[in-house]
């Protein structure tokens, strides 16, 4: 646990450093799970969004985007259950003064049940050897089944508990399985409570005339809305999807994991409109998606896993969350969620305007059913990042710390150095950046030993180096030096626009 919190502090002050990630106002000591991102975050998350945004419109025929307002009427709210159902079940510690989402706290306690249960199979995985077969000993070893059934039926209760809004039998689990705050360690609880998650605000001048606002908790309704002027206007025929990207809001009631948990945050959704009852084949599809988007990325299989929901949120009939890795432990991801036609049925409803679609073929109207894709943008820039840095010993004895981003995903591609300040090499760094400029972030950097030069670019994160020196006087070669293996290469300056643009197309990432 003290290597975990060690591991997200550097996170957090490496993201800070480097220019990527800001508190909020911290002028004024900051403002409570609110981030701003620097000069570097703010290309990385362009490029998260970017990748995704190509992934989901320019790779299929069958998707468009969409830019709906953050403001919508508020009418929207009720009809899509968020002013009635978009709660938190909290609870407080009366000791510490503490607040904690009391699902959280349990989802939580039943995790750490899973990692005793991995620690068992691990070791009899060493004992055994080549002859270990993990399925049998998972379902034969008495300690470990008593592990991984405990977790089930802690996870099957509550949300049964939650689903039926019982929160009594919430606090009653909490107290059964002991659960301490876990700073503090007391068990001083008092009752759970739901909590609304959305923020109001106001439009309008006068008081009797101004009207109840939310800012959106979500941009998926601005989809639902707008269905038919899309599906329409574009001339979609179903299945057909609309994805679309932008801020939500959601006063959170535990924020204490950096930009893991914001109150103001970025979100990437695709809503998919398909015929009912082929919503789950779809639903599969997606799921199976979605999956190959994150391994494209090379972060490691091992660090994806997909836990299907025990508690179904009121319009859902399936639904899964693609979890990482994070500094501290798997947690949720994205979301791929059936929503059925409860979205378009109730906007319907509440609207009094039909959102049918009419299909030709087979000659009838009818409501489509929807299948998500909602992730995180500044989720995934968390996921990117924290994975990303390494601190790696070198054959010399020495350490450098360096942040292996994707090379697709860098906020700079390519820095440019001269050996030196002089004999013309700063003329021709500068002519190999206006050459490639046009289609990459480049960097100039003239400043310290190269050696120093390239460890500034390892900890950023950028991907190559290209060192000007007195050879390329004589024969226009430069090294190419690769952030990860640290090779360097002789090239041709003729030759580098090929080389790199190879290396940092999309094509070359997403295929
Ligand atoms: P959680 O259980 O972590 O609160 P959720 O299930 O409420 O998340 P969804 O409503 O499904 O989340 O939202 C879809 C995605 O939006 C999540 O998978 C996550 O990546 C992102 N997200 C949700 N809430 C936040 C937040 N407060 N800060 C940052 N990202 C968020």
């Amino acid at each position: 646990m003290a290597n975990q919190d060690d591991k997200f502090k550097k996170v957090i002050a490496h993201a800070k450093e480097y220019g990527y990630i800001f508190q909020s106002s911290e002028i004024y000591d900051g403002l409570s799970a609110v981030y701003d991102y620097g000069q570097n975050g703010v290309e990385l998350k362009n490029n998260i969004r970017d990748y995704w945004w190509k992934s989901m419109v320019q790779m299929h025929q069958n998707i468009v985007g969409l830019d709906s307002a953050i403001f919508m009427h508020p009418t929207t709210w009720k009809a899509s259950g968020h002013v009635d159902a978009f709660n938190d079940p909290l609870i407080d510690n009366k000791d510490s003064k503490k607040r904690y989402r009391a699902d959280v706290l349990i989802e939580d306690h039943a995790e750490k049940l899973l990692i005793k249960a991995k620690k068992e199979i691990n070791k009899a995985a060493k004992r055994f050897g080549d002859a270990f077969d993990e399925e049998q000993y998972r379902t034969t070893n008495p300690r470990v089944v008593g592990y991984l059934q405990k977790r089930d039926e802690i996870l099957a209760r509550m949300g049964k508990s939650l689903e039926n809004e019982d929160l009594e039998d919430v606090k009653a689990l909490i107290e059964e399985l002991e659960i301490a705050d876990p700073e503090t360690g007391s068990r001083n609880w008092t009752e759970v409570r739901q909590f609304n998650l959305m923020f109001g605000t106001k439009l309008g001048a006068s008081a009797d005339s101004a009207m109840d606002l939310y800012l959106r908790p979500e941009t998926a309704q601005g989809i639902f809305v707008n269905f038919l002027n899309v599906q329409k206007t574009g001339r979609m025929k179903i299945p057909f999807g609309i994805a679309q990207t932008g801020k939500a809001f959601r006063n959170e009631i535990v924020a204490r994991q950096f930009i893991f948990r914001m109150r103001e945050f970025e979100q990437m959704e695709m809503q998919f409109f398909v015929q009912p009852g082929e919503e789950l084949k779809w639903y599969e599809y997606w799921k199976d998606t979605r999956l190959k988007w994150h391994l494209s990325l090379g972060m490691g299989e091992e660090n994806y896993r997909f836990h299907d929901h025990d508690k179904l949120a009121h319009y859902a009939n399936a639904a899964a969350d693609i979890e990482f890795n994070f500094p501290f432990g798997f947690k949720e991801l994205e979301g791929i969620h059936s929503r059925t036609d409860f979205d378009l049925k109730a906007h319907e409803e509440y609207s009094g305007k039909k959102l049918k679609f009419f299909d030709p073929q087979r000659n009838e109207s009818y409501v489509p059913y929807v299948v998500e894709t909602s992730i995180g943008l500044d989720r995934m820039f968390l996921a990117v990042f924290s994975n990303s840095l390494k601190e790696e010993v070198l054959d010399d004895g020495s350490t450098r710390t360096v942040l292996k981003l994707p090379s697709i995903l860098a906020p700079t591609k390519v820095a440019v150095f001269p050996l030196v300040k002089k004999d013309g090499l700063p003329e021709i760094a500068q002519e190999i950046i206006d050459n490639l400029k046009w289609d990459l972030t480049v960097l100039y950097d003239e400043k310290d030993a190269v050696g120093k030069r390239y460890r500034r670019q390892d900890a950023a994160g950028t991907p190559y180096c290209i060192t000007v020196d007195h050879q390329t006087l004589e024969d226009q070669t430069v090294t190419l030096r690769e952030r990860d293996s640290m090779a360097q290469r002789r090239i041709k300056i003729d030759d580098l626009e090929d080389i790199l643009r190879a290396e940092l197309s999309m094509k070359r990432w997403l295929d």
